[in-house]
């Protein structure tokens, strides 16, 4: 990435001081894969870290057409005029290939990017989900140092795409198509069970009364769902991003569910818990890398791969060789 000479301070007190220019760089920086980029992206984040936290995270998903971005543009906005700073972050791992399916092209959310109190951030592109995940994690904490206190975080429903997006939000919110009964079998259970709302979009002109059908038939299915927040009732509602009706009942309902689960413990008790997973996933990639990485371990692996497969050798005497080559091999280091 090209990136200007900036010291970690002025990145710092650009931030801080929520320099757009500044801002951009410092996710440019973060979004960075070379080395020296890395180093000083983490001293950033180390002096930005105090400033952090005091946002709501927000996860959005839905499948395409369901109205992602037509919603956010109406209740990003309509946050903005209530005085909020919004920023829109997305998480979509296929943009490496199609350059930018969600966020990228300038007509979606045009209100809400003319709006100087919000700040949209396309995917991050380069590499895996992990890669992208990370990138989007510091991305959401320079933004909350630089006093965006709702964060928004797109993603589509592709892969591991949305319980990504799941482990680094506070709320997550489904946004489903009204219609005949039939989406509701086509629709995957194992969603439903990580959301803390499920909102259906588009319920105006013929499609409302649908909508309130369908809303009946996801609230009966819900009930017989574990919740994905204890001490929280997972819910269906209603909303058109068209008129905007319902769009600040949700809002309400983020609300009440922020405050719930502050009063529990609830609040707190995730968003450790998801520091404690990353770091462990963290950790994870890294050895992971680091182990396949290893010169020696590649060399010999397609040979004990082959006396697996062959019925040679165990895997499990497979990894213990595989661990022994391993170790020796960074011993000589
Ligand atoms: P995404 O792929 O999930 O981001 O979906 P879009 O926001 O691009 O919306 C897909 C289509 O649905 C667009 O043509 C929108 O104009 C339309 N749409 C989105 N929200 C609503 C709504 O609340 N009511 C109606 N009638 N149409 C909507």
């Amino acid at each position: 990435a090209r990136l200007p000479r900036l010291s970690v301070d002025q990145y710092v007190t650009g931030v801080r001081e929520n320099n757009r220019t500044v801002l951009a760089q410092a996710i440019t920086l973060v979004e960075s894969n070379a080395p020296a980029h890395m180093d000083m992206a983490q001293e950033v984040i180390k002096q930005l870290l105090p400033h952090t936290g005091q946002s709501i995270r927000i996860g959005i998903s839905g499948v395409p057409g369901a109205g992602k971005s037509t919603f956010i543009e109406a209740f990003g906005s309509m946050l903005c005029e209530k005085g909020h700073r919004v920023a829109v972050l997305a998480v979509d791992p296929s943009s490496t290939v199609t350059r930018g399916s969600i966020l990228g092209d300038k007509t979606r959310m045009e209100l809400l990017s003319r709006n100087p109190q919000a700040f949209i951030r396309p995917s991050a592109t380069g590499g895996t989900l992990g890669g992208v995940n990370r990138k989007t994690r510091e991305t959401m904490l320079i933004c909350e140092a630089a006093g965006y206190d709702v964060i928004l975080v797109e993603t589509v429903g592709v892969g591991q795409s949305e319980t990504t997006v799941r482990s680094m939000v506070d709320f997550f919110l489904l946004l489903m198509l009204t219609g005949a009964g039939d989406e509701l079998q086509g629709i995957k259970k194992g969603i439903m069970e990580i959301a803390d709302a499920l909102l259906i979009n588009k319920a105006d002109g013929e499609n409302r009364t649908r909508a309130l059908i369908a809303k009946g038939e996801y609230n009966r299915v819900l009930h017989y769902l574990q919740p994905a927040t204890t001490g929280w009732e997972t819910k269906a509602y209603m909303c058109s991003s068209l008129t905007g009706e319902g769009i600040e009942d949700i809002w309400e309902v983020i609300g009440q569910f922020r405050e719930t689960t502050i009063q529990t413990g609830g609040f707190e008790a995730r968003r450790k818990a998801q520091l404690l997973d990353w770091m462990h996933s963290m950790a994870q990639d890294y050895l992971r890398a680091t182990f396949f990485g290893n010169q020696q371990v590649a060399k010999l692996l397609p040979s004990i791969e082959e006396a697996v497969a062959s019925g040679e050798i165990s895997p499990t005497s497979a990894v213990q060789q595989l661990v022994a080559i391993y170790e020796n091999a960074i011993m000589k280091k």
